[in-house]
């Protein structure tokens, strides 16, 4: 990219905007690139348009866009201060915007003792787990027409927040895993709805290890809910379900010391916080 075109690229509104080159301005009167709707933070999101047919690309992976030009990033739990959204046209033209990721202060809880060593599994717990970690995978692996990730979220259960995303404890000095979900503490049989429109890409018939009657929903564009510790599914495999729509019913199943839904959010690999997704006060 020469330093003309560089040049051309402008921040409106908060949004990044890769304003048109040369030769462009005079067939679009919208930028080919901007942000519509952001959470630039760690954990976060924006929604954006690409006109004109431009591909593009987040630190060099690819972006798909939805028909209308519409497309959604993510930025991780632990994502890096700064990412490159580009685009390119057919003919040639190209510009990259950066973007910058606001880190998070996350709730840390200092613990003065050891982080315990995990036990050795015993191979009945491993082959059992192994088997799980794989249907979660194919679940993940599916790719669905799911509109979903083109809409502001509801919260899928009511009750108190018990559990932050990624919340953390360091064991002098070691860190621990930290939080992957939002937990919300609520009474048995609470219903769950579905936060978003979506697809049905797992329900586990059977209660698995850790994560219990676990529910997956794709959103579409990489983006999917996980439903853990249900105490029971109202929808199967394959169900296309609308946002509000009950899905399922808070539980403690698998690995769970309370009552409560743990609700994880994540677009690809990128793990996200589901508070960002939700109306502002909503939490
Ligand atoms: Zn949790």
């Amino acid at each position: 990219m020469d330093a003309d075109r560089r040049g051309a690229l402008a921040l409106i509104g908060g949004g990044a905007v890769l304003a048109a080159a040369p030769g462009w301005a005079t067939s679009l009167s919208l930028p080919p690139l901007e942000l519509t709707a952001s959470q630039l933070t760690q954990g976060g999101w924006a929604r954006g348009i690409a006109r004109g047919g431009l591909t593009l690309d987040l630190d060099g992976a690819a972006i798909p866009t939805a028909p209308d030009g519409t497309f959604l990033i993510a930025f991780d739990r632990d994502a890096r201060p700064a990412a490159t959204l580009s685009g390119k046209a057919a003919n040639g033209w190209a510009a990259s915007r950066g973007l910058t990721i606001a880190p998070r202060a996350w709730q840390i809880e200092r613990i003065d003792t050891p982080l315990r060593p995990p036990g050795v599994p015993d191979t009945a717990f491993q082959r059992i787990r192994a088997d799980e970690v794989a249907q979660i995978a194919a679940a993940r692996a599916r790719v669905t027409e799911a509109q979903g990730w083109r809409q502001a979220m509801v919260r899928p259960a009511a009750g108190r927040v018990s559990g932050r995303f990624g919340a953390q404890r360091i064991y002098r000095g070691t860190p621990g895993a930290y939080h992957t979900g939002l937990d919300i503490a609520a009474g048995s049989g609470t219903a769950i709805h579905a936060p978003a429109d979506g697809v049905v890409v797992l329900a586990a018939a059977a209660a698995f290890t850790l994560e219990g009657k676990l529910l997956l929903i794709d959103h579409g564009m990489g983006l999917s809910s996980a439903f853990l510790h249900c105490s029971a599914h109202a929808v199967r495999e394959g169900d296309a379900v609308r946002q509000g729509q009950p899905i399922a019913a808070v539980g403690m199943t698998g690995r769970a010391t309370g009552l409560h839904l743990h609700w994880g959010l994540r677009w690809r690999s990128a793990r996200l916080d589901p508070l960002l997704f939700l109306p502002a006060g909503a939490g």
